[in-house]
């Protein structure tokens, strides 16, 4: 396994070895590797055809499809880069995403010719649009067109450092970075690592059944397609999470093991047929992309009953890097359930100051990561990236945290969300925890506000359950309770709903925005 050049070269095993096996199911269809494999030599035949070339982006925009990974992996066998677009977003992020990868070929699926007749004007270098499964899209058909072409093998020289993959960031602190990931990146992340050094829960049995559920355009979505890929195992693609459905599918299929965001777990905890489901069979839930809070997670466990394992990474490091296993999730609450976990194989980890000296352990800092699954580099944004990354490989992760004695890692927010308040750290994730435990509070952002006195000071954005009601000074006194007083809220803003994009994170940025216009942010 660790010979392969790319990963292509793994499916291209998988169709030889194990040809008939489902390596996607979309409804009532399924796709064999035999298939996706010669599917994809069709479409690296296609591109060429176009005369895309090694380096060049295509794109997709749609809602998750079997058939955006055929393209991704036809695109990968020429060394044509899959950019796929987050299909939530605005015509002119959209545009953004479109014109800064400069794809020449975009793939649109079912709903989404509109959007993307609106934005080219705006992409003038986009040339060719052809539809996967998108009876909306009157221009070329994806089937159509992918069978005038041969199954037999495309000869292209792609290797191990060649991109393979470019995903944008989740543009929670900002506007969304191209990532670019190599073939390289790709496999040390997958189950392409040393069998022996897996996680008991990484292993990929027979038989083994995956729900994906969360979206392709996030390294969540495609790196959960692109695992399975390698280790020759069965997607089940959902367009888009549907809670009603993935319970569907969990009582009717062995369902192994499914990525949830915690929005994703919330959502299915409230659904009313949860009690009557069996999880018996579905072996792991792994979560992550955002903090999960305590107490959402005793009540999963005690109400899914399954193995969990959280998990830590970014789009930059081509998805986790961190992880905590099973072991270390116990229902009456363990020390470590508050971590994120201990580095995967191959991952180093230290927790840096400003000038990006080494802090102890115990101190919280900024974490940086090294490891063959890091980014090459953000596309088209050299100075972001020699920010990002410095000249020993290191890249840092804009996240806060620190390390303890046993190695776990324990995330406290972005440190551009950090409040610096009289000169003291305040973490938004403790105060909200401290609140959080309220019981009319539903939910919460801290943010920092600017302050003549402190610098900064913290404001708690409050959204109280349904009927109930709660002073400013009555959530300070509860505050007070739990925490020193510097971190407590000086003030409270109550609120509908608190802003967050689809994965669950909180806009923070957004709430900060009207009381810092026209005034500069020490750490922005
Ligand atoms: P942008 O970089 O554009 O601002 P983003 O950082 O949200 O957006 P992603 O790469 O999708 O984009 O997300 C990675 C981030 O998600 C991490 O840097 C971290 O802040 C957060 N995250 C990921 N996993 C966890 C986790 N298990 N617990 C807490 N936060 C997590
Ligand atoms: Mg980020």
């Amino acid at each position: 396994v660790l010979e392969a050049e790319s990963f292509c070269d793994i499916v291209r095993e998988h169709a030889r070895l194990q040809g008939s096996t489902t390596a996607f199911t979309y409804g009532d269809e399924t796709i064999s590797f035999a298939e996706l494999n010669e599917g994809s030599n069709r479409v690296a035949h296609g591109l060429e055809a176009l005369g895309v070339k090694k380096g060049e982006r295509v794109s997709f925009l749609g809602k998750n499809h079997p058939l955006y990974f055929e393209a991704l992996l036809g695109a990968a066998k020429i060394g044509a880069v899959m950019t796929p677009v987050n299909w939530r977003l605005a015509a002119p992020e959209v545009a953004y995403i479109l014109a800064d990868c400069e794809a020449r070929v975009v793939f649109v699926g079912e709903g989404f010719a509109d959007v993307l007749t609106k934005v080219r004007p705006d992409t003038p270098l986009v040339e060719q649009v052809i539809g996967i499964d998108a009876p909306d899209h009157a221009g070329t058909d994806y089937r159509t067109w992918r069978d005038g072409f041969p199954a037999i093998p495309v000869s292209a020289n792609v290797g191990l450092d060649d991109d393979a993959l470019q995903l944008y960031t989740s543009g929670t602190t900002g506007r969304p970075k191209g990532a670019v990931m190599t073939n390289r990146s790709i496999l040390s992340s997958r189950n392409a690592a040393d069998q022996d050094e897996m996680r008991k829960w990484q292993e990929p049995k027979e038989g083994d059944v995956t729900l994906l559920a969360m979206p392709c355009f996030h390294i969540s979505g495609t790196g959960t397609g692109i695992g399975t890929m390698v280790a020759g195992t069965n997607s089940i693609v959902l367009p888009e999470y549907d809670p009603t459905k993935a319970l569907d599918l969990i009582e009717n299929y062995n369902i192994s093991k499914i990525f949830l965001v915690p929005a994703a777990i919330q959502i299915l905890l409230n659904h009313p047929r949860i009690s009557e489901v069996d999880f018996s069979r579905l072996q792991y839930i792994t979560y992550g992309a955002s903090p999960i809070p305590l107490e959402l997670m005793k009540q999963a466990m005690e109400v899914l009953g399954c193995g969990f394992v959280q998990m830590y990474g970014m789009t930059e490091t081509s998805g986790t890097i961190v992880a905590l296993d099973p072991e270390d999730h116990k229902p009456e609450g363990s020390p470590k359930m508050r971590s994120v976990g201990t580095p995967m194989p191959g991952v180093e980890l230290k927790i840096i100051d400003q000038d990006g000296n080494e802090l102890p352990v115990g101190t919280v800092g900024e974490i940086a990561t090294r490891s063959s699954k890091n980014m090459s580099r953000y596309w088209n944004k050299p100075e972001a990236t020699t920010e990002t990354i410095d000249e020993d490989g290191w890249l840092r992760t804009g996240d806060a945290g620190y390390l303890d004695d046993d190695g776990y890692l324990y995330i406290h927010d972005r440190v551009k969300d950090m409040i610096i308040s009289g000169g003291e750290n305040v973490y938004p994730a403790e105060v909200e925890n401290a609140l959080y435990a309220h019981p009319k509070i539903a939910d919460v952002a801290v943010i920092g506000i600017p302050s003549e006195k402190w610098g900064e000071e913290v404001k708690a954005c409050v959204v109280l359950k349904a009927g109930e009601a709660l002073s400013e000074a009555e959530i300070i006194a509860h505050a007070r309770e739990h925490i020193a007083g510097y971190k407590c809220p000086k003030s409270v803003d109550f609120i509908e709903a608190l802003p967050r994009n689809p994965s669950g994170k909180i806009l923070r940025r957004e709430l900060r925005a009207p009381y810092w216009e026209g005034k500069d942010r020490a750490v922005n």
